[in-house]
């Protein structure tokens, strides 16, 4: 009987035909030659219209740890991520890309402070250069905001790249939500949790499935994951312009009674109009947003559908 601890590796899929052979070569050259430790591969083939399943089915051949779930269609990142979790049976579990940004050779890093006794390692970008001035910029910005407004904070600069014992994978198979944004629900489950750094490389092949728009959603998604402040700015925003309004009450009703009526007033009556007319707008945008959110969890649908399992 062994003594050796599984480590599930969970490989999300959409579209990598041209990167796969290089992703199991050079992770497994990693993986075999840590003592104590074997690997399972579970790749989850998020709807690829591409070779990628044919690849992956091929890939099994020279390497028979490895899993496919393939998905019906494209249920994007979070689900294929979800259903890895809930596939895993290792002792220890860790989600990584397969275009390779992700260097593998951390695993070995991340596997030591496991032993040292952490549940979760994560993997910390200490340099983004490899993206573009627009993603880092943009991905700046969502950490700022959403660590101001959501709790607990969603730690900066750290991907889906990281190692979990099975308790904290457990731990995140029981939420319930069917919107998931793993970044925040990996944050949210808490666990003894430490961090190093590494330096984020250049896809290997293909090209990247998250464009702005898609990334813009998806942080408007994890903005309103995980908390309700910006549901409850609008209680302040109103109270601010209502104690305004007033004081402007006050000052036209002076004007009246003791210098008379004064006609002219069209230009500032129609700035505060059109003011008041977007700011009830954006608040009603966020209460859509909200309620959006609690229509879609209502509907209770699974997060994603398996087709076959291979
Ligand atoms: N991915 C996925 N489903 C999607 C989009 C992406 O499974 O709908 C996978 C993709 O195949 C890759 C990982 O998620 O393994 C990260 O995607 P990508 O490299 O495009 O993102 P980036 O690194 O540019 O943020
Ligand atoms: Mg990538």
């Amino acid at each position: 009987m062994s003594e050796n601890k599984l480590l599930s590796l969970i490989v999300p899929v959409y579209n990598e035909e041209s990167v796969l052979s290089m992703f199991m070569q050079r992770v497994s050259g990693v993986v075999e030659n840590i003592a104590g430790i074997e690997a399972e591969y579970i790749f989850i083939n998020d709807g690829s219209t591409d070779k990628t399943l044919i690849n992956l089915i091929a890939l099994k051949e020279t390497y028979p740890q490895i899993k496919i779930i393939d998905f019906s269609r494209n249920f994007g990142k979070e689900a294929a991520l979800t259903a890895g979790l809930q596939y895993a049976k290792g002792d220890i579990t860790i989600p990584i890309d397969a275009d390779l940004q992700d260097p593998p050779e951390l695993i070995v890093n991340m596997i030591e402070k496991w032993q040292q006794g952490f549940d979760v390692v994560l993997a910390h970008r200490s340099n983004r250069d490899s993206d573009s001035f627009c993603k880092r910029f943009s991905a700046k910005c969502f950490y700022q905001l959403n660590n101001k407004i959501s709790s607990p904070p969603i730690p900066d600069n750290v991907g889906d790249y990281r190692l979990m014992t099975r308790q904290v994978v457990e731990a995140l198979n029981t939420l319930p939500e069917s919107k998931r944004f793993m970044k925040g629900l990996f944050a949210w489950v808490g666990f003894k949790t430490t961090q190093i750094d590494y330096v984020r490389e250049e896809r290997v092949a293909g090209e990247s499935k998250f464009n702005g728009w898609k990334l813009w959603n998806f942080a408007l998604e994890g903005m309103t994951s995980f908390g309700t402040v910006p549901l409850r700015i609008w209680t302040y925003v109103g109270a601010l312009v209502a104690g305004v309004s007033f004081i402007l009450t006050l000052k036209i009703l002076i004007q009246v009674l003791f210098m008379g009526i004064d006609v002219p007033g069209y230009a500032s009556l129609m700035v505060v109009v059109s003011f008041l007319g977007g700011l009830q707008l954006i608040g009603i945008g966020t209460l859509g947003e909200y309620l959006g959110r609690t229509y879609m969890e209502s509907k209770n649908r699974p997060v994603f559908i398996v087709r076959d399992i291979l």
